[in-house]
């Protein structure tokens, strides 16, 4: 009998121990880290990145100047943020869509539909000539990256599993593009006037 009170005893023990070098062990990253590891997956690599002139260009160091770590990361490296908690998935405003690099136009809110892939997704861009296409090998696969025409900066990918009348899915990334809302265009515009 006190065996057995002993015997688990000392397996409370053993395992309150254990408990407690774990926690240690695993801190909760601070936010300057959890900001740092902000929610980037990096596919591709640099090396995907053009060799051709676009028209719009910096230095990296220049770039890394004007853009974010993240819009860096996904504009300039091609990375992709995780679907879902990304800013414009949700966002039914009507309005524009342009470069976070560049700040060319590249989609309407017209053309925005909800795809079910946790990112933004439009059948179309607002020209074809706004966006530039490149393979890309990445992750053991073959998909058609989106790069802007203006910069060569990486936006997402474009599938072939869209709405008619393309049928096209171009698959974006938020930190990629910056929106310009209907109301703000409106109230920009009142400014100039006044
Ligand atoms: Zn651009």
């Amino acid at each position: 009998m006190n065996m057995k009170y002993a015997i688990i005893a000392s397996t409370v023990t053993v395992a309150g121990l254990l408990l407690i070098t774990f926690l240690k062990a695993t801190p909760a990253p601070s936010p300057l880290e959890a900001e740092a590891e902000e929610h980037v997956i990096q596919t591709a690599v640099q090396d995907t990145m053009p060799e051709e002139e676009y028209p719009f260009q910096k230095s990296e160091t220049e770039w890394k100047e004007i853009l974010t770590d993240k819009e860096y990361r996904i504009l300039r490296e091609s990375g992709t943020e995780l679907p879902w908690v990304n800013e414009y998935n949700g966002n039914k405003k009507e309005g524009l869509y342009v470069c976070g690099a560049c700040g060319q136009k590249l989609y309407s809110s017209e053309h925005k539909y909800e795809s079910g892939s946790g990112w933004p997704s439009f059948w179309k861009p607002l020209a074809d000539s706004l966006v530039g296409e490149r393979e890309d090998n990445s992750l053991w696969m073959t998909r058609t990256e989106i790069v802007c025409s203006n910069c060569g900066s990486h936006l997402g990918h474009v599938f072939d599993d869209g709405p008619q009348p393309t049928g096209l899915r171009y698959c974006m990334n938020s930190a990629a593009m910056d929106f310009i809302g209907d109301d703000e265009m409106a109230s920009s515009e009142e400014s100039k006037d006044m």
